[in-house]
């Protein structure tokens, strides 16, 4: 089963195009880098905006539970101790759910602007041919018991190497090998700022 990165339409094999929204979807793992994105600017249809932003931002799904929890918590604790005259050195218990909060809205706020440099790539990025350096079962995230494949890719920008890294859930993600051509795109102006095209489910 393979699905559109771009619009979640899902086919029973490999194909180059999405039907439903004609979005390229990226070619198979030892396969070349496949067609080379349309000039910029480009458009991005909204469901994948909203998984960039949102659904597959790991940092947003953890900073939108610590900073609901957190404050709502915080708040709710404090002005139950308010109302029942708590003393002051209470206040810790309630002080701490203020600092997870807190740390939530620094989550949201790195999140949002990992994703706009992503969209930003995506919309006006330049394109250019790079290539993997390395896959590998990113550890450091769970969920659910599984963990996403990192993809780190090198390319060339500004006279330099730029090293990017995708994520992804597909099992054939562990296929793709080091040295294989992938397209990028970057933001000219912060190379930092880059994307796979096609982009990994
Ligand atoms: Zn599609």
């Amino acid at each position: 089963m393979i699905e559109c990165t771009w619009c979640g339409s899902a086919y029973e094999k490999h194909q180059l195009r999405c039907d439903n929204c004609g979005g390229p979807l990226p070619p198979l793992p030892g396969a070349s880098a496949g067609e080379p994105p349309p000039p910029a600017p480009r458009t991005v249809p909204a469901p994948f905006e909203r998984r960039i932003r949102y659904t597959s931002n790991a940092s947003f799904m953890a900073g939108a539970i610590l900073a609901g929890v957190g404050v709502i918590q915080g708040i709710a604790f404090t002005g139950i101790g308010a109302a029942i005259h708590l003393k002051p050195f209470l206040y810790i218990g309630p002080g701490i759910f203020v600092l997870l909060g807190g740390l939530g809205l620094l989550f949201l706020r790195h999140a949002r602007r990992k994703a706009e440099g992503t969209l930003r790539a995506f919309r006006e990025g330049t394109a250019v041919v790079g290539e993997i350096a390395e896959v590998y079962s990113d550890t450091s995230i769970k969920v659910n018991g599984r963990s996403p494949w990192a993809i780190v890719y090198n390319f060339a920008a500004g006279g330099r190497t730029v090293e990017g890294k995708a994520q992804s859930w597909d099992a054939s993600a562990q296929d793709r090998r080091r040295g294989q051509p992938v397209h990028v795109l970057y933001v000219a102006a912060d190379p930092a700022q880059n994307t796979l095209w096609p982009p990994l489910k």
